[in-house]
């Protein structure tokens, strides 16, 4: 047995927030790709971030320093580049690494998918059988002489081969039966190559990433590959780091290789067989990167001890919270966020593994103290049978084919500026309100004017679905600065669930009421789902997120009913998140589908017959959830399926395919609207097809949207005319 490589350092991270304390990677991205700053402004920023990273980390004590985990788009993407797994499309382009991130014209960009179970996105890399490894880029090296020039030793941090092929997908033109992780061997090459480099440089430990291992981890892959690399002997130190669950399944694999150190996300509890790694450094990831509350440090030091583990880390890169609560004045005492889960994990350090007395919790999240409040229920949860709802929607008078949207209009600068205007007391609610007012005002009169059958009040008063919603009930908070990147320069600024959720009085029935007070024609209710509101906010950690789901979802009962009491005939829920709780093993995915199924059923339940429920989500063709998006009951179902077919098989309610794609500036034309409808008509009759736009129009122009609807409508007038 090898002995503990105790020159690991007793306190490190996984990885860092890179998008700047500010936003400045964000803006300087932005700049670049707009052509107002040249290469070289980006390239400086850059440095900047990672020199005030690396010395913030030193400042606060930390004793191991991460490199390599800056970016400038995304980790997985510069995995490709620096193995040069670039696709030839982009070999010629001007720019190939922005490229494969965005698209150039006429280039498509890789596609974008979620990192395992959080709201980061990474670029799916394109592998084929002639995909030519080789060590090209320089970036890790580079990192660790430019932190060495700044007096910091680093970790240079890689995402390990095996994540790196199982989450790429085959190259257009793979033969059958082919999958990236065929080319193990060849990619190991690289990475041996790499690690040589890193030796050569005098770089003592080096970080492989490999998350997969919590969903893959018995694969006969993981043995091969560290045995391969662990095998090389002119390399540095490896520490293999999982995380986002419990590797279980992989111990014994690693256990036969000789890594010589382990970082295990105990967040979900101590691997039941953890005594495999004995004789290996345990780094102890005690501190969560994905909640930002403060971490019970006896409890940490509880699981330390458990897992015989003397050093302290985050329980994966705390890319995922934001960088620190400086500015932010809410929920005193209970937060910590990047900076300060730093702090935790040095004082945890400093303190050591102590066995709690008696019987140790170690399992997952703790969930303490009696159930939520709910408030008493308001009513039956199950609405009639379909056909029943369906009768008594009838004086809707709506045609066949009903053209409607998916809810948001564009939203203008003079919105936004009037928005941060009130915010910050600049303006009076009177002012305000008016301007939101004239914008509705604006939406309702372009939809009667193209024809819409089915109107929307455009929701210029929101500024993102969920946070909006979160501003008005209570148990929420919400940060200024609270940024976390979700992909390349986008952030989004989750709220804090840390409560009871209650709806101290109605959020949208002013404004779906006046909208409606403008118009003959129905007007729908807007509103985003509990699941999603849970899924796009940090939530309390000391209840079952179902039944925190359940709180949210009582709250949203009220809004449907108060909507329906007002007079609005038609609610949309939006369930775009449905997927995104998906949990990652298999075994787990029907309990949870069945509690957020029930969420969505209370939430809508409370609607009577006549009331006509829709709901929103933005994809389709996802197996794993379409019995669920069926078992959800919605009267109509708006889902994308501009890129993916006409989706949801069997479905037997209202269901309106996307007939354009909104992501893109492109003007869908008539005759493509026609085809597609036509298509639609295969598999559903005419008397539950709607027709609608695959998403919400809040990032296009007015006169983007005007040509695309007035194209819609008149491709719905052909069609019905047709039949
Ligand atoms: N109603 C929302 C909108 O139109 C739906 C957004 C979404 O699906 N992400 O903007
Ligand atoms: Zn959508």
């Amino acid at each position: 047995m090898r002995s503990v490589s105790d020159d690991f350092p007793v306190s490190t991270v996984l990885g860092y927030p890179r998008i700047g304390p500010d936003r400045e990677l964000k803006h300087a991205l932005e700049a670049y790709w707009d052509g107002r700053a040249g290469r070289d402004h980006l390239e400086r920023v850059g440095r900047r971030l990672r020199a005030d990273t690396w010395r913030r980390l030193a400042e606060l004590g930390l004793d191991g320093l991460p490199s390599n985990t800056f970016s400038f788009y995304d980790q997985v993407l510069d995995t490709a580049m620096l193995v040069d797994a670039v696709p030839d499309r982009y070999r010629e382009c001007a720019d190939p690494y922005f490229a494969m991130a965005r698209g150039v014209d006429g280039v498509a960009p890789l596609r974008m998918t979620k990192w395992f179970d959080t709201n980061y996105h990474y670029l799916v890399p394109e592998i084929g059988p002639r995909t030519r490894f080789r060590a090209v880029a320089d970036k890790p090296l580079a990192e660790v002489r430019e932190a060495r020039e700044l007096g910091h030793e680093t970790r240079p941090v890689l995402v390990g081969p095996v994540t790196f092929l199982r989450l790429a997908q085959a190259a257009p033109g793979s033969p059958d039966g082919f999958t990236p992780v065929d080319r193990l061997d060849d990619l190991l090459d690289v990475y041996v190559r790499l690690l040589s480099l890193l030796a050569a440089e005098g770089v003592g430990w080096v970080q492989l990433d490999e998350p997969i291992l919590v969903t893959d981890g018995g694969s006969p892959a993981v043995r091969h590959a560290y045995r391969r690399l662990a095998g090389h002997p002119r390399r540095p130190k490896l520490l293999v780091a999982s995380y986002f669950g419990d590797i279980a399944d992989a111990l014994p694999a690693l256990a036969v290789t000789s890594v010589e150190a382990v970082a295990l996300d105990l967040t979900h509890g101590v691997p039941e067989d953890v005594e495999l790694l004995r004789g290996r450094t345990v780094v102890a990831g005690v501190v969560s990167g994905r909640e930002v509350w403060r971490t019970d440090l006896d409890r940490a030091r509880a699981l330390m001890a458990a897992a015989g583990a003397t050093r302290v880390s985050s329980s994966c890169s705390l890319l995922h919270v934001p960088y620190s609560l400086r500015g932010e004045d809410i929920l005193p005492g209970r937060l910590a966020f990047a900076e300060e889960k730093v702090a935790e994990i040095v004082a945890l350090a400093a303190l050591g593994p102590k066995a709690a007395p008696g019987a140790v919790d170690t399992g997952g999240t703790a969930v303490t103290g009696a159930g939520s409040r709910r408030r008493p229920d308001t009513g039956v949860t199950e609405r009639s049978a379909y056909a029943v709802r369906a009768a008594a929607q009838r004086d809707l008078n709506l045609p066949t084919l009903p053209v409607t949207t998916i809810g948001s209009f564009p939203q203008t600068a003079e919105v936004r500026a009037a928005r941060q205007a009130f915010a910050a007391g600049r303006s009076s609610r009177e002012e305000y309100e008016s301007l939101i007012e004239r914008e509705i005002g604006r939406a309702v009169a372009l939809q009667e004017r193209l024809g819409i059958d089915v109107l929307v009040h455009g929701e210029p008063e929101r500024n993102d679905m969920v946070q909006y919603f979160a501003e008005h009930l209570d148990g929420f908070a919400v940060t200024r600065n609270g940024w976390v990147q979700s992909y390349g320069s986008r952030c989004t600024r989750p709220p804090i669930l840390h409560g009871d959720v209650r709806r101290p009085a109605p959020i949208t029935v002013r404004w779906a009421t006046y909208a409606q007070s403008l118009t003959g024609r129905p007007v729908k209710g807007m509103l985003t789902g509990p699941v999603t509101i849970v899924a796009w906010s940090f939530v309390r950690a000391d209840r079952p997120l179902r039944d925190v789901t359940m709180q949210v979802a009582d709250a949203v009962r009220e809004e449907v009913r108060d909507l329906e009491a007002a007079g609005i005939r038609v609610i949309q829920v939006d369930e775009p998140a449905l997927r995104e709780l998906l949990p990652l093993r298999k075994g787990d995915q029907d309990e949870y589908l069945a509690w957020a199924v029930a969420a969505y059923r209370h939430a809508t339940g409370g609607a009577g017959d006549a009331t006509q429920i829709h709901t929103h989500l933005c994809y389709s063709n996802a197996a794993d959830v379409s019995a669920a998006i069926d078992a959800l009951d919605a009267d109509v179902t708006s889902i994308e399926s501009a890129r993916s077919g006409t989706g949801v098989p069997g479905f037997g309610r209202g269901l309106g395919p996307g007939v354009y794609d909104i992501h893109s500036p492109r003007i869908p034309s008539r005759a493509e609207i026609t085809a597609r409808l036509q298509r639609a008509l295969r598999t559903i009759p005419a008397e539950r097809l709607w027709v609608n736009p695959d998403c919400g129009l809040k990032t296009r122009t007015y006169e983007q949207v005007e040509e695309a609807l007035t194209n819609v409508v008149a491709a719905a007038g052909a069609v019905r005319a047709s039949m």
